[in-house]
């Protein structure tokens, strides 16, 4: 293996200490902790998984964090009734609806609902406005994550020439604003890109957000470039793969991130973060 690993469990935790000390030296001035609210929906085994992480990650840096469960068969008035609580507490600071959402609720109403400056995961259109105007607040967690990480490599991207992925509301679209604003020239591939090889071999910087596992090819890779693998697919036998064919394009890639203990854990310390920068935007000092 020639590629340096990108550990993502290293920088996140690194991540969660600094805001430790952030929120540790927040209540030695008297001021309140910052709070979240996870809402979980129904009982999806994953979402349940997903939702104790982040209480866990919660309680580990100090914040007062809450679940609030409701039942699948909750209708979406009740579930926009439980927002407008939430938006009017002066305990909270963030609103995470954890998704997806059962069939009866669409998720864009949901997301439109929450305040904005109580928006932790970036979702809502006014954040999503502020990163394209280069005025981010709430930014994306998955993203935001990634540029954090490519921070570590210590190599500058300004310059650089990005290629992308995949292009979901989530991760593809906020990453090609993040890279942009980073300064790198970025391309933005899907399931329509004619010759993705190609232009995968043209990047310094790949970033695969796909959903298919090994995805992303040694031969496609450039030798030298940065390849940050968002994917995390489950396979027959239990275990978990990225997008990236990670054993391959380690042999040709200057850095490469894992799967487990890459991005992953990097978008619960960044729901952290933004949890810290709302607190902020509602408690200043
Ligand atoms: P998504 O909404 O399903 O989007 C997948 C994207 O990949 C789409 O833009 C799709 O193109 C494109 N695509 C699919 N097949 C392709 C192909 N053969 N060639 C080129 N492009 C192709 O997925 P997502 O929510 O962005 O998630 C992507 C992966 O990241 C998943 O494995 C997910 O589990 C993972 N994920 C990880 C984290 C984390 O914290 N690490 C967070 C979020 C997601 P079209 O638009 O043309 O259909």
């Amino acid at each position: 293996m020639g590629a340096q690993i990108l550990d993502g469990k290293a920088i996140a935790a690194d991540l969660r200490a600094q805001i430790a000390s952030l929120v540790a030296a927040r209540v030695a001035e008297g001021r309140r902790p910052p709070g979240l609210v996870v809402v979980l929906v129904g009982d999806n085994p994953a979402s349940q998984v997903y939702v104790r992480n982040k209480q866990k990650a919660c309680e580990q840096v100090g914040f007062a964090s809450e679940i609030v469960r409701l039942s699948g068969e909750s209708t979406q008035a009740e579930l926009l009734d439980l927002i407008d609580d939430l938006n009017a507490r002066d305990d909270v600071d963030g609103i995470l609806v954890q998704l997806p959402l059962p069939p009866q609720i669409d998720e864009d109403t949901v997301t439109e609902r929450i305040l904005p400056t109580k928006d932790v995961d970036g979702f809502h259109p006014y954040n999503v406005g502020k990163l394209v105007l280069r005025q981010p607040t709430l930014r994306p967690c998955t993203p935001k994550g990634v540029m954090t990480m490519l921070s570590r490599t210590g190599i500058a991207l300004v310059g650089k020439d990005a290629v992308i992925v995949g292009q979901s509301n989530i991760v593809g679209r906020p990453m090609f604003l993040e890279l942009l604003m980073a300064r790198c020239t970025v391309t933005v591939c899907h399931s329509k890109t004619r010759d993705l090889a190609a232009k995968v071999r043209g990047a310094d910087v790949v970033v695969a957000a796909v959903g298919v596992p090994r995805f992303i090819k040694a031969d496609w890779v450039k030798p030298g470039a940065i390849v940050i693998d968002v994917g995390i697919n489950r396979l027959d036998d239990g275990s978990l793969c990225g997008d990236v064919d990670t054993d391959a394009v380690a042999e040709v890639a200057a850095w490469i991130t894992p799967v487990p203990g890459g991005v992953g854990p990097m978008t619960v310390a960044t729901l952290l973060e933004n949890t810290l920068v709302a607190a902020d935007l509602h408690d200043p000092d």
